[in-house]
């Protein structure tokens, strides 16, 4: 099957595409390029020996999608491209609101006039209501920031474009907190600038790009007080892409699955975990809580086992190694190594 792939090379995006060409689907990635490289895509090239079909396209960009949709016979499409960064979102709703949602509503209309009617969506954990205790599919809704409302307002297009027409398939998957790296060291997770997410952090104050890392708040009602997060491994958030693609090519409706491990970790063990499992000290100071962060996230993810199959298996300290690997072969992320260079 011809599956496109937008934001195909960014980090969710690299693995996915390693996971589905590794199941013998054909991947087309489109991506602008905003918030990643081509690079993670030689990369891609590199793990699995198979070339990669890559558009630089921008999705605000309607004939641009609409010339690749004439060229090649698209059969579904995983939709990664948006922006992510909640604290940007915060400060510039416009440019996400427009991102996000004018870039999905392009693929939509563009989708939808070539008769193409199979979609995996990324949303996120960030649409549910804090709450203390596992979050299933039924939990309520509520966005806290402007990332996570265009996640909710895509979410409603979605179950509208159903309504009208349900000849469409649409998977919707809430990834919790994907970490980590592929095995190989050779992708991972490259954050412009200092890293807002935990474990990149982590990593770069081992590696000795950054001094310390702030511990946001000690007092939240949790074991330790640190706030507590559901981590899973990138590779098994890919993996579930593939289940969801199979899903929807045997199903229609709109459905929608948590990828999460269920359970949850503070950010001390955290901390702990990697420091045990790379020999390497994280210097830290706690200071106070971070704005709008929640004192607890965890998945109930069993839909996700029973409909689609899937399950989480890689364990807290693969995270850590794999996403450790990947900080140490690429201090400086995607930015081109010499041996490259004079490899091309
Ligand atoms: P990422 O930024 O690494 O990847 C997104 C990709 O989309 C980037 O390569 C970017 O260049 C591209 N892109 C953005 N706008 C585009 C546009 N208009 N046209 C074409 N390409 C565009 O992010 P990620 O971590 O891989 O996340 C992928 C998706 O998963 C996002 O939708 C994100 O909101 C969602 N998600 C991520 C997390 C997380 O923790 N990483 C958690 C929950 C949900
Ligand atoms: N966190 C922290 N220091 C950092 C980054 C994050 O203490 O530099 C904490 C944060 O307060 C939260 C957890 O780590 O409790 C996970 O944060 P992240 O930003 O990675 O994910 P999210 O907030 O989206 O769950």
């Amino acid at each position: 099957m011809r599956v496109l792939v937008t934001g195909g090379a960014g980090y969710i995006g690299s693995h996915t595409c390693v996971e589905l060409i590794n199941a013998n689907f054909e991947v087309i990635v489109i991506d602008n390029l905003y918030n990643s490289s081509k690079v993670a895509l030689d990369r891609v090239e590199k793990i699995t020996g198979k070339k990669i079909e890559f558009y630089q396209i921008d999705l605000l960009c309607e004939s641009d999608l609409e010339e690749l949709f004439k060229k090649r016979k698209i059969e579904s499409v995983i939709h990664f491209a948006g922006y992510k960064s909640v604290s940007e979102s915060v400060e510039n709703p416009l440019m996400y609101y427009t991102n996000n949602l004018s870039g999905t509503l392009v693929l939509l209309k563009v989708m939808n006039k070539f008769n193409v009617k199979k979609l995996v969506f990324s949303s996120s954990a960030t649409v549910y209501t804090p709450a203390m205790g596992a979050l299933d599919e039924e939990a309520d809704l509520k966005a806290t920031n402007p990332y996570g409302q265009t996640k909710l307002i895509i979410e409603q297009i979605l179950r509208d474009l159903y309504i009208s027409d349900n000849t469409w398939n649409i998977s919707i998957l809430r990834y919790f907190n994907p970490i980590g790296a592929h095995k190989s060291g050779e992708i991972g997770e490259d954050p412009d600038g200092i890293p807002n997410n935990l474990l990149p952090y982590i990593t770069q104050v081992a590696v000795g790009k950054l001094e310390e890392l702030k511990i946001y708040g000690n007092d939240y009602p949790t074991k330790d007080g640190t706030g507590v997060r559901d981590f899973i491994h990138v590779v098994d958030v890919a993996r579930g892409h593939i289940k969801a693609i199979e899903y929807i090519d045997s199903s229609s409706g709109v459905s929608i699955f948590n990828l999460g491990t269920g359970r949850g970790y503070s950010v001390m063990e955290l901390v702990s975990v990697f420091e045990e499992e790379t020999k390497a000290k994280i210097n830290y100071r706690v200071v106070d809580r971070r704005p709008g962060d929640t004192a607890i996230c965890y998945s109930n993810p069993s839909k996700a086992e029973v409909e689609l199959n899937w399950r989480a298996m890689k364990s807290i300290e693969e995270m850590c190694e794999d996403a450790w690997r990947w900080q140490l072969k690429n201090p400086n992320g995607y930015k081109v190594r010499k041996s490259e260079i004079w490899e091309s």
